[in-house]
């Protein structure tokens, strides 16, 4: 009897792996100065008469729709045997595969990767960059399936650096092989293919691996130290680190456009100077960032961000958690491992606040439908966005400092936001092991802050008004007071374009608006006497309220002349004061540790 039950369940085992499809991809490179990346996709194991095959429109953690398959050509269906098979396009991103009958095919194409960001792939003489999104196709229906990669380097390349999980048993030259457990991990683990300087240090029982692209001034002792310090923080925040091996991969390169969080690696782009002096600071900050996120919004996160639909946008009211959550740890963290005494934390938090409240945008935009509408807002900015967008980052940051100092003074100094993303954390992810809802969160904030945060979210969240800072700071010793008032306001930005003075923005309801100044316009002249950029701010910030000038523009080539009357506007300057009595110093110690 156990005996035939047992091969039942053998039979059953079989079957099932039989039941669902093989996948595997190879990935190839052997002419990288033309910047083509060769695909190729094996699919085995299919009944259907028919498969569908999908590039992602969007990359997870960036929330614009790139069109990654704009990139793609060359795109061909074979039967393992080498038969053509017909592959029809169906809409910009997915293919339709007649199968012909037969149970497996290959998709091959190539993918033109020529745009170094965090987000998008790359490919030239230096190195190899995979962003998995914009690389590798899935088969609709079969997201959940697991299968192997085969990375086959250019023979100059001989190094690959990614989260994914090398198969022990197959290493041949520099080709290397690798698993993933669904397509979400595949393209979860960017892969760094080049002859990147690579070194590793230990920290919260998790190996690290940092992989330098590019020439910089980094010194890799001092590196390892100071990363180990925020990984070490950072773990104590939510109290498990749930990676036994994390990747960092780092572009050094001019400039640097930031960085892209991932489940157990990250890729960072920054500039090749920035280890050194004030700038090294702004590296830490974006390491302590990124690494904040293998738990807040990769797995603390809310209901809507994955699994995800790559084929089209994914709206979550809750970015302002997501990312101003993460702006506000990134530097509180740097505050514990102490690279910042009390009083620079504190600062952090007046500047973002005043930041804010100058901001325009800050009135007219709630957080929540910032976040909501990131992919045709804050993703894609045109030259009125400061007047009517409000970043979920700036105003989240200050939001989660709001709320670590309601824990605060509530608990009387036992707990702070770490409890709550603690609790998130135990709860959703290990718990139930999806995102939360939007009551979850809002139920889990009540219990952790010991308020009903239903006017919270309607004054702050859903709605734009300045926030009443005293009354969440004073407690904790620290009085905020505005000491801002009526000031004289152009209110027209430019700047000097091939020794034209060009306006790029201008603020709603400014002197600039009220005499028509419009953005493109050309300032020429300021009663009459030629003005550079210079010329021009100083006489503007040296205007008093009430002063009229007459300025000469151009405007589509036409020339035209306008007086602009300065005019006052309400702007706010909050001062952060600390009045500590013996009640509220503990509470400032332990929120600012
Ligand atoms: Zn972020």
């Amino acid at each position: 009897m156990i005996r035939f039950f047992l091969f039942s369940l053998l039979i059953l085992a079989l079957n099932s792996t039989a039941l669902g499809a093989k996948i595997s991809y190879s990935l190839k490179m052997p002419r990288p100065q033309n910047h083509y990346f060769q695909v190729e996709m094996q699919v085995e194991q299919v009944k259907q008469k028919t498969a569908t095959v999908k590039l992602p429109v969007w990359a997870p953690g960036s929330y614009l729709v790139r069109e990654f398959s704009r990139h793609l050509n060359q795109v061909k269906a074979y039967s393992l045997q080498g038969a053509l098979l017909p592959i029809t396009k169906k809409t910009k991103n997915a293919w339709e595969i007649d199968l012909k009958g037969q149970t497996a095919f290959i998709v091959k194409y190539e993918v033109y990767a020529f745009e170094l960001s965090v987000r998008t792939s790359f490919l030239d003489e230096t190195h190899g960059f995979v962003s998995g999104p914009s690389m590798f196709m899935y088969l609709d229906g079969h997201k959940e399936t697991g299968g192997e990669l085969l990375v086959q380097p250019h023979p100059s390349f001989k190094r690959i650096s990614t989260g994914l999980t090398q198969k022990s048993d197959v290493k041949q030259g520099n080709n290397q092989t690798f698993t993933f457990d669904n397509y979400d991990q595949l393209v979860d683990c960017p892969i760094e293919i080049g002859n990147q300087y690579e070194f590793d240090f230990e920290a919260a029982g998790v190996k690290h691996t940092v992989a330098m692209y590019g020439e910089g001034n980094f010194d890799p002792e001092r590196l390892k130290e100071d990363m180990a310090k925020i990984v070490e923080e950072e773990t104590k925040v939510v109290g498990v680190n749930p990676n036994k091996r994390y990747v960092f991969i780092v572009h050094n390169v001019v400039g640097g456009d930031g960085g892209l969080e991932h489940c157990n690696s990250t890729v960072l782009s920054v500039d090749r100077w920035t280890y050194d002096g004030s700038n090294y600071i702004n590296f830490l900050n974006l390491v302590a960032h990124e690494y904040f996120h293998l738990w807040n919004v990769k797995r603390i996160r809310p209901i809507e961000l994955g699994p995800f639909n790559y084929d089209q946008e994914v709206y979550t009211n809750y970015l302002w958690v997501m990312e101003g959550f993460t702006s506000y740890y990134d530097e509180l963290i740097l505050r514990r491992c102490g690279f910042y005494s009390q009083e620079e934390m504190a600062k952090k938090i007046q500047i973002a606040v005043n930041y804010v409240e100058s901001s325009v945008g800050a009135r007219v935009q709630p957080v929540a439908h910032a976040s909501f509408d990131a992919w045709i807002k804050a993703y894609r900015p045109n030259e009125n966005s400061s007047n009517t967008t409000m970043t979920y980052y700036s105003r989240g940051m200050i939001i989660a400092s709001i709320l670590d100092v309601m824990i605060i003074k509530q608990s009387n100094g036992k707990e702070c936001l770490d409890h709550l993303m603690q609790d998130l954390y135990q709860t959703y992810y290990i718990g139930k092991n999806r995102g939360f809802t939007d009551a979850e969160f809002k139920a889990c904030l009540t219990k952790h802050t010991g308020q009903d945060m239903a006017e919270f979210f309607l004054k702050y969240i859903d709605g734009t008004e300045v926030i009443s800072y005293s009354m969440y700071f004073l407690p904790l010793g620290v009085d905020v007071s505005d000491v801002g008032g009526v000031k004289p306001v152009f209110g027209a930005n430019v700047t000097e374009e091939g020794g034209k003075v060009i306006i790029k923005s201008i603020r709603a309801n400014s002197s600039a608006e009220d005499a028509g100044l419009s953005v493109n316009d050309e300032i020429i002249a300021c009663m009459n006497y030629r003005v550079d950029k210079s010329m021009l701010d100083a006489l503007m910030n040296g205007a008093a309220v009430g002063d009229e000038f007459e300025l000469t523009i151009s405007r589509d080539k036409l020339m035209r002349k306008v007086i602009v009357k300065i005019t006052g506007q309400k702007r706010s300057t909050f001062i952060f004061t600390n009045r500590h009595t013996d009640a509220s110093l503990p509470l400032y110690n332990y929120w600012l540790r």
